[in-house]
Order: C-alpha cells, then sequence, then structure tokens
C-alpha cells in the first residue's frame, strides 16, 4: 500500500475526498474560527482583494485540508496544493508562484518542514508579491526580481511551535483547530453515512463519536470499518448493538485514546508514580518529541481530564488509574 508522511493510503485519501466537505454550511464545529473567516472572506471579495495569508495549526485529522479547500471555493478561486517537504528549492517555489491567477489560493500543508532557503524566499512572496531568482552562478550571476500576481498562503501544521517568528509573523490571520466535541462528532458522522448512503441511528452515531478521539478523520474511519460489520452481519443497518459489537472487534479504546496516548500515561503512572514529571522526560521514555507530546497529545488528554499539567510537571488524574485499571499510588494522585 502506498502512502505518504500521513500514514494515509491512496484509498483512504479517495474515501476522505468523497465524503468531505465543499462548503461553509456542510462543515460543523469550530464556530468561532468559522465565523471569523466568514467575515474576512466576504471582506476581500468585497475589495476585490487577495485574503490575507491565513495559518491553519492543531492536531492531525481536524480539517485544516477542508477548510483551505472550502475558502478557496467561498473566494471562487483556485487552489494549488502542495506541501513543505515537497518544495525543495527556490526555483520549485518560484515555478508555483509564477503559475497562481489573482487572489488564488496556494495550500502549503506541513509548512513547518520547509527548508530555511524556501522558507526565506517565501517572505518577499507573501510581503511584497514578488520573488528574487537567481540566474546563473560564478562571475555570470544575477538576480532576477519577478513579480507576482496577489495571493493568499494557506500554510497548515501541527508543530506551530517548529515555525520561526519571521514566517509566524506573515500570517494576518492564524486559527488553531480545536478537538470536536462528541454531539458535533455525532452530526459529522450522520452526515457521513447518508453520503455513504448507509442507515444509521443517533445512538449508534454517538457511540462512534465518544470514541473519535474528538477528531473527524478518526470518526469517519470508524464510520467506515462499522459499516463493513453492518452489511455482513445486520443487513447493513448500523444500529448500537452492531457498533458495539464492531468497536469492540476493532479494540477501539472505550474513551478513544489512541495507543500513544495510553502509553504516555502507562509510563506516568508506572515510572514515576504518577508524576508531576516533566515532558522531556516522558518524551524519553515513550520515545516520541516533546513538541508532539505537546502539541498533539497533551491537549486531548488534558481536555479529557486524564492529565493535568501542574508547576512542577504533568500528573495523571484518577480517571487515567481507573482507565487503565492501575491502582493510585497512595499520596502522588488527585
Ligand atoms: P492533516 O493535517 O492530518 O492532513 P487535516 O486537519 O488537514 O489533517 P482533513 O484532511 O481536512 O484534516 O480532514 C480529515 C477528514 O475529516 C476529511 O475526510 C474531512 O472530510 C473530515 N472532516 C474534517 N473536519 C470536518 C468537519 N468539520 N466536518 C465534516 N467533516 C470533516
Amino acid at each position: 500500500l502506498n502512502s505518504d508522511s500521513s500514514g494515509l493510503t491512496s484509498a483512504d485519501k479517495e474515501f476522505e475526498n468523497s465524503i468531505r466537505p465543499r462548503e461553509i454550511d456542510d462543515f460543523s464545529g469550530q464556530p468561532q474560527l468559522i465565523e471569523n473567516l466568514v467575515i474576512f472572506i466576504k471582506a476581500a471579495k468585497l475589495r476585490g482583494e487577495a485574503l490575507d495569508h491565513i495559518l491553519f495549526h492543531g492536531p492531525p485529522g481536524l480539517g485544516k485540508t477542508t477548510l483551505s479547500r472550502i475558502v478557496a471555493n467561498e473566494l471562487g478561486v483556485n487552489i494549488k496544493e502542495t506541501s513543505g517537504p515537497v518544495i525543495e528549492k527556490p526555483g520549485d517555489l518560484a515555478g508555483l508562484l509564477t503559475n497562481l491567477q489573482p487572489n488564488d489560493v496556494l495550500f502549503i500543508d506541513e509548512i513547518h518542514r520547509l527548508s530555511t532557503v524556501v522558507e526565506e524566499y517565501l517572505y518577499a512572496a507573501m510581503e511584497d508579491f514578488r520573488i528574487d531568482i537567481m540566474i546563473d552562478s560564478g562571475p555570470n550571476a544575477r538576480s532576477v526580481q519577478i513579480n507576482l500576481n496577489p495571493f493568499t498562503l494557506v500554510g497548515a501544521t501541527t508543530r506551530s511551535g517548529l515555525l520561526t517568528a519571521p514566517l509566524l509573523s506573515r500570517f494576518g490571520i492564524k486559527s488553531r483547530l480545536e478537538y470536536y466535541q462528541a454531539d458535533t462528532l455525532r452530526k459529522i458522522i450522520e452526515r457521513s453515512a447518508s453520503i455513504l448512503q448507509a442507515s444509521i441511528s443517533s445512538d449508534a452515531a454517538g457511540e462512534i463519536a465518544r470514541r473519535s478521539r474528538g477528531t473527524p478523520r478518526i470518526a469517519n474511519g470508524l464510520l467506515r470499518r462499522v459499516r463493513d460489520f453492518a452489511q455482513v452481519l445486520n443487513d447493513g443497518v448500523i444500529d448500537i448493538g452492531i457498533t458495539q459489537h464492531a468497536l469492540k472487534a476493532l479494540n477501539v479504546d472505550e474513551h478513544g485514546l489512541d495507543e500513544m496516548d495510553n502509553r504516555i500515561l502507562a509510563v506516568i503512572i508506572d515510572k514515576f508514580k504518577g508524576g508531576p514529571v516533566g515532558i522531556t522526560t516522558i518524551a524519553t521514555a515513550v520515545g516520541e518529541e516533546a513538541g508532539t507530546i505537546e502539541e498533539v497529545y497533551e491537549p486531548f488528554l488534558i481536555q479529557e481530564g486524564f492529565l493535568q499539567r501542574t508547576p512542577r510537571g504533568r500528573e495523571v488524574t484518577a480517571k487515567a488509574y481507573e482507565h487503565l485499571g492501575r491502582k493510585p499510588h497512595t499520596g502522588h494522585h488527585p
């Protein structure tokens, strides 16, 4: 199976595209962000200008790509999609930029992975809509300035902490995507099911929603698998019974935690008596980067009440002990 750095196969992507909302009204959740975007889009259209550059940051699968396409769609412009590691040389960037029509959107996923040289070329492009390209080398080397059509750069990243200050400052709009509430996810699941022409009961959708780690991508993925069970064992009807059966067979965690979430909690309990323990110590113990734990895993664990931040480090809660079936360390847990 061919998959890229997101770990998604091409079949996964095809599935995601088939149920991806294309209009702002079909996009559920992130109310504050949407409310603001609608205003900014309207204003840019009224002025006939390119929308300000936007940075979407937040954990994977919350809708950064989806939103970028919606922005272009609402603006009535084209979108060109690429990603940080794909733009290897300044020439690659120049090629992309010079092909944009006025007010088009250039979407750069994983923008924290741009190389330093490419990033520096991007500054002038974002600020003045021009790019300076070096032609020739040695004694004949000279720089040529190319004027660009005005455009909107939409950058997406799971690791905003890795962006440099000069790049960050060039985004007029910076929006963080938050984990979704179960109720919103239930609506997203019901919408996806209707596109897939699958019949699903409201409690079944709610059950999948609660176990989806606050993430539409996971919710849609689980729906797809549960639908398989329903098709083979339940005449295609997705009710609560077949959903619980499927989620059990798929070994889906009661609270939707993934393997790394559980490992983080287990390490804090088993090796550090429940904490408090510093983030870098946890990172070493589970073999993941401290920044990724901080920006991707920890926010969900805190939101769901498994973990808390204290001045002396991270501490697990009674809920974490209970979830992992461990006995609390006396005197060290809340
Ligand atoms: P990554 O950064 O990991 O690529 P992402 O944040 O760009 O992830 P998307 O690819 O936009 O995430 O979304 C993943 C899937 O979840 C898509 O199939 C999309 O249809 C669905 N999805 C995301 N957000 C929403 C939403 N608010 N409403 C309905 N579906 C959504």
